[in-house]
């Protein structure tokens, strides 16, 4: 809930400061607002602070803010948006750093701070030999990407299904039930740019709130009725001659039905496939419930329990301290440990002031979204992006990367300096951003800490019926077992088959070794695309969201140049594919991720990062605004066969 009896002041109070007085630019017009002793200075162990502001420069911006929220809510009207100078200026002065040129254009688009949403697809009828109203587009999952895109194809005009095996949307954040589960990146930029929610109770979402919000946009924009809940894509087949794809689909009853369409796009996610540890001696020999994090059994009562816990990754990190407190004794067996960013907002609410200017106070919105994103993605790159003449230790992959492991390492220390036993297992010794760094609000070591909890380094050597066994022989007894073992993330596409031109099966193609151009497409797959694909993932704090907006501008990018150019079918060039794969894999070899002394589910077997964009996002935006045509073979040129 927005508040809506909260005075000014108290407002003010809760502000972000760099936020509030970029917002106090617009307001006022005055950019002179700029003074050197106002441009932020930020504490990387301090994600809340103020911009390392004075006393009196804080009081100072607040009383400037006053006065203009005053003025405007008395009608002043708003000045023509600053100049492109002086945006470039604000910019720099709420990330505290000078961002280069080439990003104003970026991140204009990203904040919308000019006004409507940049994204929107603008498709002028009389330039398409194609009526997009005859085409059709199949899309495979309505978790976050599947909505987005069903939401871009409706604003195009393009008919479209939404195929989805569960039975509602959120996809990720339907799933995951597990205690404690939440975003670890903050809200107010794990959100669609264009639809900002500005009553998010907390600063990292739970999956209730978060799901709502998924659910809240499905319902907003009408998308529901184009999704068919209970219903799995089991096979795509290409049909050149026709230029359709074929796909097989079961629905909730069971029977097969087969549907045409133009275009399948695949939102199918990386993260929904739990991956046990299967391969473990003993594994279901357990004897009493034993559960996947994301299948969490809310129907097991875990109060006075034995539990152990398999893995330290993400979801472990959020569950291990919510049930701690209820069980009888929790055993974690950790393999590597995570490293962890500590945030004080973590666990917060957002306070009511903040919300109500977020609300209320035109562009605040947008500058605090804007330094949660640069502070979290591309302002953060160079921590994790390898010196190429490195010789430092192995557990850091250039200056930048070792300091950074130095400040956390002195976070953990503070935390833990009364148990050495603990801080001897929980520094990880590969580099930071090897794995996607996790939130550290003093919640996991406090819990590693507890009496009735117990940190496991030991290798895991088999399962038994009442409990885990390790490399030493003890057997750690369990009442219930729950995997916090992560997701078959390398096994892009799994869910289904998916047949190409010549009857050439993706996976055969990909031999477990995913690629595409851009994350989107591959060579062989005409009319095939993927939101979230090979290459999509980012391991520094970004929002997926980002990647999928992009992805989803570029696609209905590519259906445009169907449209426009009357081909019925669009196919990547081979040798762009392959020469965008090279690229991407001798970036992600000097990445903290692509290190040799890191092993993560970021590498697929073959030791090959498959999920990770090596480089800056901006990048990745640069690239997908609008597609090359050049990069693509354009076939069969009008009468296409309606559906
Ligand atoms: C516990 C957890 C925490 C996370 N936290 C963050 C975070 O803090 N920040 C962040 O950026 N990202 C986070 N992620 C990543 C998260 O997956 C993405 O942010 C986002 O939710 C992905 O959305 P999606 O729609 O691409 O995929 P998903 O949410 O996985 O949705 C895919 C959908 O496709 C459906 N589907 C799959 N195959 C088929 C088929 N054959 N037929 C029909 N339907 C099918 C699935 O049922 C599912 O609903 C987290 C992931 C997990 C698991």
């Amino acid at each position: 809930m927005i508040p809506s009896n909260i005075s000014l002041d108290s407002a003010l109070a809760d502000a972000h400061l760099p936020a509030l007085l970029m917002a106090s630019v617009h307001l006022t017009g005055d950019a002179g607002l700029l003074t050197s002793e106002r441009r932020a200075v930020y504490d990387p162990l301090a994600d809340a602070n103020q911009g390392g502001y004075s006393e009196r420069v804080q009081a100072d911006i607040r009383a400037i803010a006053k006065a203009a929220i005053e003025a405007y809510r008395a009608g002043a009207p708003i000045p023509p948006e600053p100049s492109r100078a002086t945006i470039r200026k604000m910019m720099n002065y709420v990330a505290g750093a000078d961002i280069p040129e080439h990003y104003v254009e970026f991140l204009m688009d990203e904040l919308g701070l000019g006004g409507p949403d940049t994204k929107t697809p603008r498709w002028e009828k009389a330039a398409l030999k194609t009526d997009p109203g005859t085409m059709h587009a199949l899309i495979i999952g309505a978790g976050m990407s599947g909505l987005l895109m069903g939401f871009r194809l409706k604003q195009a005009g393009v008919p479209f299904t939404i195929i989805e095996s569960n039975p509602d949307v959120g996809g990720t954040w339907l799933l995951n039930t597990y205690p404690g589960c939440r975003v670890d990146n903050p809200n107010h930029m794990y959100s669609y740019s264009f639809e900002p929610c500005h009553d998010f109770p907390q600063h990292f979402s739970t999956q209730p709130v978060l799901l709502d919000y998924f659910q809240r946009f499905a319902a907003k924009h009408d998308l529901r009725r184009h999704i068919r809940f209970g219903t799995t894509v089991e096979e795509a087949v290409w049909d050149e001659a026709a230029a359709l794809w074929r796909v097989k689909v079961r629905t909730a009853e069971g029977a097969h039905e087969m549907l045409n369409v133009n275009a399948v796009i695949s939102a199918v996610g990386q993260l929904n496939q739990p991956r046990y540890p299967d391969t473990l001696e003993g594994y279901g020999s357990f004897e009493g419930p034993a559960f996947h994090s994301a299948r969490w059994r809310h129907d097991v009562d875990l109060t006075g329990k034995r539990v152990a816990v398999i893995g330290t990754g993400a979801s472990a990190y959020q569950f291990v301290p919510e049930i701690a407190p209820d069980a009888s004794h929790v055993t974690v067996f950790q393999r590597t440990p995570p490293w962890a960013t500590p945030s004080a907002t973590y666990h917060s609410d957002v306070a009511e002031g903040k919300k109500w200017l977020l609300e209320h106070m035109p562009f605040y919105d947008k500058w605090y979204r804007f330094f949660l994103f640069w502070l979290l993605t591309d302002g953060v790159y160079a921590m994790v992006k390898g010196d190429e003449d490195w010789h430092g230790p192995s557990h850091s992959v250039g200056v930048a990367n070792q300091q950074h492991r130095e400040l956390l390492t002195a976070a953990m220390h503070m935390q833990a300096s009364d148990r050495p036993d603990i801080l001897a297992k929980v520094v990880p010794q590969y580099p930071f951003g090897g794995k996607r760094p996790l939130v550290d609000s003093g919640g996991w070591i406090a819990t590693l800490k507890r009496d009735n909890v117990e940190l496991i380094t030991e290798p895991i050597t088999r399962i038994r019926p009442h409990g885990v066994e390790t490399r030493d022989g003890v057997e750690h007894a369990a009442d219930v077992l729950i995997y916090g073992t992560g997701f078959q993330a390398s096994r892009f596409l799994w869910s289904m088959r998916v047949v190409g031109r010549d009857g050439v099966d993706l996976q055969t193609v990909w031999a477990g070794d995913a690629r595409a151009y851009l994350g989107a497409t591959t060579p062989g797959f005409p009319n095939f695309f993927m939101i979230y694909g090979p290459n999509t993932n980012i391991v520094i704090n970004g929002s997926i969201i980002f990647f999928s907006e992009c992805t989803v501008r570029y696609i209905t990018g590519c259906l445009k140049l169907l449209a426009q150019t009357g081909a019925r079918a669009m196919e990547v060039r081979r040798d762009v594919h392959d020469a965008f794969n090279v690229k991407v894999d001798k970036a992600n070899a000097l990445m903290a991720w692509g290190s040799p002394h890191v092993n993560s589910w970021y590498k697929n077997a073959a030791g090959r990062v498959t999920q990770n964009w090596p480089f800056p996002i901006v990048e990745y935006w640069n690239a997908t605004v609008a597609p090359n045509p050049d990069d693509f073979v354009l076939s069969g040129v009008k009468e296409t066969e309606t559906v």
